[in-house]
Formats: structure tokens, sequence, C-alpha cells
């Protein structure tokens, strides 16, 4: 740290992203990215004339992409946010809804108490069941902004559709923000409940199931006034936080929707079929309705088996907090991907740690 660092930052604990280790070829299980490239329309959006066209700034309303994504949701273009990746539209909500502090699960995304730190929002965490899923009656009404991940990570279970309305309709006064990173993977979006609540953004990303991560996309859906309290955010941080190239790759990742939801489908398949060979194993997880798996094994310390792995070639991602050092969350990969990591776990239970 330097001196000049302003001393509201000074105790700041970063977000920590994924490793990635450029040593060797890894099956790369870590960061829950699509196994699966962008649709082809999307590979073929652009051409030299859109490098070219880079001398000017991109559309700050992005108001073509706005539109097509209101067509798919079914409410209208002023009630789409787009921003520079999902997380950049978590830090303005932090920022913009968490006078009165905020709350979310004690098991979440490791995002969201750094973005509270940052913006200096008190948070209170509410604990998951015994069986991991999230409070839905605890976390109701607690007079803060509710941030609640749909599915939740790194447990990957969601709650279903009712429970997610109780939680929207015991605060009206409070914005209640639904990360819907993962939904496309088997849960119920929130979007459907738009129309009955102002106090409702729902958040979702092109990183997961629109393997899109490093165009870096997010969305958000909810009223015509949230939305505008978010822009005034992010055209008082940087109007242009989304390209004009991944405009146009949004924009034709739209059009072929379908295709991403039979990647998505696909995913579901491998899921099912991992989870099965991996219980046989001895391997206990939740059921997960994400692209990716919790699991935990009586016989394998967690950190220990994080790093049995990575010898072999396999990158799963293991975290520090003490509540879930037992476990390690796997991004469903191909099916010959998961093929591998089973064959891995296999080995290495035979082998002992
Ligand atoms: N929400 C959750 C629950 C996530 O796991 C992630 C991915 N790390 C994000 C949001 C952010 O994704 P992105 O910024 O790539 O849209």
């Amino acid at each position: 740290m330097s001196r000049f660092l302003n001393a509201k930052y000074a105790g700041l604990t970063a977000y920590t992203p994924g490793e990635q280790p450029r040593d060797r070829q890894y099956i790369k299980l870590n960061t829950n990215e699509s196994p699966y490239p962008p649709a082809p329309a999307v590979l073929a959006a652009l051409g030299a004339e859109d490098v070219a066209d880079l001398r000017l700034y991109s559309d700050p309303e992005g108001t073509v992409l706005r539109e097509k994504l209101a067509g798919l949701y079914g409410v209208k273009p002023g009630q789409v946010f787009l921003s520079n990746g999902s997380d950049d539209i978590l830090n303005f909500a932090f920022m913009a809804f968490g006078a009165d502090g905020a709350v979310f699960p004690s098991l979440t995304y490791s995002f969201y108490p750094v973005f509270a730190d940052l913006h200096q929002v008190a948070y209170e965490t509410v604990p998951l069941k015994e069986d991991f899923s999230v409070d839905a009656a605890a976390l109701a009404g607690r007079g803060k902004l509710t941030v609640l991940a749909n599915p939740n990570a790194p447990t990957g279970l969601a709650l279903p559709l009712d429970q997610v309305e109780a939680i929207v309709a015991a605060d009206p006064s409070h914005v209640v923000v639904v990360d819907e990173a993962y939904v496309d993977f088997g849960a119920e979006s929130a979007a459907a409940l738009l129309d009955q609540y102002d106090n409702l953004l729902v958040v979702m990303t092109y990183s997961k199931s629109r393997s899109m991560a490093g165009a870096r996309l997010g969305f958000a859906l909810g009223s015509r006034a949230i939305i505008e309290d978010l822009e005034k955010l992010k055209y008082s941080t940087n109007p242009y936080n989304v390209n004009r190239l991944t405009l146009k790759l949004g924009q034709a990742a739209v059009d072929a929707d379908g295709y991403f939801r039979d990647n998505a489908r696909r995913i579901m398949a491998t899921r099912a079929k991992t989870m099965q060979a991996l219980r046989a194993l001895g391997f206990s997880m939740p059921d997960s309705q994400a692209n990716f798996l919790f699991l935990t094994h009586p016989k394998l310390d967690g950190a220990a088996f994080y790093q049995a792995c990575k010898d072999r070639g396999i990158l799963i991602r293991h975290f520090s907090d003490p509540a879930i050092a037992q476990y390690n969350r796997v991004t469903i990969g191909t099916e010959e991907e998961m093929a591998a990591f089973v064959q891995t776990a296999q080995e290495i239970l035979k082998e002992g740690l």
C-alpha cells in the first residue's frame, strides 16, 4: 500500500478471482465458465469494419441491445440496464441502495461483502439451513437492501419462485436484488415478478449460459425508477462501460437465443451424469441447479483434494472460509472433461492423499 491511498480503503479486503495459471494446460473447472463457444452467429458477428469503428465511442444507452433484451424478457427497454459484467451491476446496487445496510445469506457469492465494505454499507448475514438451502423466512423483511443469489453460489441450490416472491413482498421500502447468474441451468427467474414489484432488481449475465465471460456483459431488469438510479451512477462513473464489440456480440446472442438454451440443457445432462458418478464414489453434494457442483468426501481433506486435482491437471475451486474448507466447487465442463474429473477423483481415492 502506498502512503497515498485514501484511508477509507486501507482495510479493504479485495475479492479474489479464480486462479488462471499459465504453467501448463489445465482442465479448467474453477470459474464456472461455459465449456462451449458462443453461438455461431456470435462468432460471425464481427468484421474488420467493426474493429475500424472502434475509433468511435460505444452507444452509452446500448439502445439496440436493450430493445432486444426487453423483447426477450417481456419488459420495456427502459427497464433494462446494461453493464460491464454483472459484478459491475452488483457494485452499483450496493452503492445505490445500501443506505440502510444490506443483508444476504452467510454462505453466498463472496463478492457481496467486498462491495458492502467498499461502499461502507453495514451488512448482516443470515445462516443457511442445515441442508445448505437459503432460509427465505429469515432473510425476508430485514429493512435493508437484500441480496439473494438464486441459484446460490457456491452451493448451487435455488429457491422456488414463491419463496423469492415472499422476500420481495416482505419489504416494499427496500430493493431486493436477485442475482440470477446461474438461473438458466434449471431455476425459475424472478423476472416473472417484475410487473408486480417495483423494488425488485433481477441481475443476469452473459458470462455463464451464454458462453461470453470474456466479453464482460451483464444486464439487469427492474422498474424504470430503479434502472434510472443505476444509470445515474453509471453516468457518474463510466458511461461507455460496455464497448462497441461487446454490444454487437450481445445482440447476436439474443438473436440466437435457442442456441444457448440447448447448451444449458447439455450442461444440465452432464451435471446429472457427473453427480451420479461422484455419489457412487462416496462424494456428497447438494442437488445443483447451477453449472457447478459443491462437493465433499468423508475420506478427502478439501484443500488436499484441490491440490491433488491441480497436480493432475484439473483446476477446481477451493475456498479458504473454514465453514466450507472441506468442500470444493467444480464447474460442469464437457462430457469428456467431467469423465476425466471423475476418473481423477477415483484415482485420488485409490492412492490416498
Ligand atoms: N454473481 C454470481 C453469483 C457469480 O458467481 C458471478 C461470477 N463470478 C457473478 C455474479 C459475476 O459474473 P460477471 O461479472 O462475469 O457477470
